[in-house]
C-alpha cells in the first residue's frame, strides 16, 4: 500500500550544539484526512553507531523533525546517513539518504575550498574596528564556512568538533542502554562544556559593555548581541536540566 509522505532536508542552527549549522529530516503526511503511521529506523553510514528505530504517527497535514534537538528520538545527520521506511506489513518501503551537493576543491563561493569561515579567517573570533575581540557571529565561533560545511562523523573537516569537545558527533539512542556510570560521565562532560560556553558569552557580553561604556555607544539591541543573549540564555535552561538529570543519577534514580 503506497504511503503519502514527503520528505525534506533542512539546514538549522542546532541549539543543543550553541546554534552549530546542523540538519534536519522534515517528513509530512500530505494525506488528505488519514493518519499515517510510520515505523523507520536511521542507520548510521559510518557503521559507528547503532540503528536507531522509530515510530511516528502523523495526522493529514502534519509533520516532524528528525534532528538532534527533537526528542525522543533525537539523531544528529551525518554524510552517509540513511532512514529506512516501513510499511504497515514492515516491509521496507522507502529510503532516503543524507547526502549534501558538495562543492569540489576550491569551488565554495565563500571559503574558496579553505573551509574557513570568511568573516573570523577560520578563527572563531572577530576583531573591531576598536581592537575589541569577539566571537564570529557569522559561524559562532566555530570558524568552519558554513555555506560548504558538510557534518561527518569520520574527522574530515568537522573542524567544529575542536572547540567544545566532542559535542558534534554524539548520538545518543533511547534504545541502547547505558549504564548509569556512562550516563553521568557523559552528563558531567555536557555540563562541563555548557558552563565554558556561559563563561565565554559572559565575557563578550563583559567586553561589549567596556567598549560601549568607553566609546558612548549602546549596542544591547543589535541583532549579534540579541543572538548571542538567546543563545546564553538557551545555555542556561540546559544547564539547569542536565544538573537535575545528575542530581537525580547521583541519587540512584535511573
Ligand atoms: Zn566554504
Ligand atoms: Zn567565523
Amino acid at each position: 500500500m503506497s504511503m503519502d509522505l514527503e520528505y525534506e532536508w533542512m539546514r538549522y542552527g542546532s541549539l543543543r550544539k550553541g546554534g552549530q549549522l546542523s540538519f534536519a529530516l522534515k517528513i509530512t503526511c500530505t494525506r488528505w484526512w488519514k493518519t499515517e503511521k510510520v515505523a523507520y529506523t536511521i542507520v548510521d553510514g559510518s557503521g559507528q553507531l547503532p540503528p536507531q528505530q522509530g515510530y511516528i504517527e502523523l495526522k493529514a497535514g502534519q509533520s516532524r523533525l528528525i534532528d538532534y534537538d527533537h526528542t525522543p528520538g533525537e539523531w544528529d545527520w551525518c554524510e552517509g546517513d540513511f532512514i529506512i521506511i516501513y510499511d504497515t506489513q514492515g516491509r521496507e518501503y522507502d529510503r532516503k539518504v543524507f547526502s549534501l551537493t558538495t562543492y569540489g576543491p576550491g569551488e565554495c563561493p565563500e571559503c574558496h575550498g579553505s573551509h574557513q569561515c570568511a568573516a573570523c579567517h577560520g578563527t572563531g573570533r572577530i576583531t573591531d574596528k576598536m581592537h575589541m575581540v569577539s566571537t564570529c557571529p557569522r559561524c559562532l565561533g566555530t570558524g568552519v564556512c558554513q555555506t560548504c560545511y558538510v557534518p561527518t562523523r569520520n574527522g574530515g573537516m568537522t573542524a567544529n568538533m575542536a572547540t567544545f569537545g566532542s559535542s558534534v558527533a554524539t548520538n545518543t539512542n533511547p534504545k541502547v542502554e547505558m549504564s548509569r556510570q556512562q550516563r553521568m560521565i557523559d552528563l558531567r562532560k555536557r555540563i562541563a562544556e555548557l558552563e565554558a560556553m556561559i563563561s565565554r558569552c559572559e565575557f563578550d557580553e563583559r567586553t561589549r559593555m567596556t567598549r560601549d561604556a568607553n566609546f558612548g555607544y549602546d549596542t544591547s539591541r543589535t541583532t549579534d548581541y540579541m543572538r548571542q543573549a538567546q543563545l546564553k540564555n538557551t545555555y542556561q535552561t540546559q544547564l539547569i536540566q542536565l544538573r537535575y538529570e545528575l542530581e537525580q543519577l547521583e541519587n540512584g534514580g535511573f
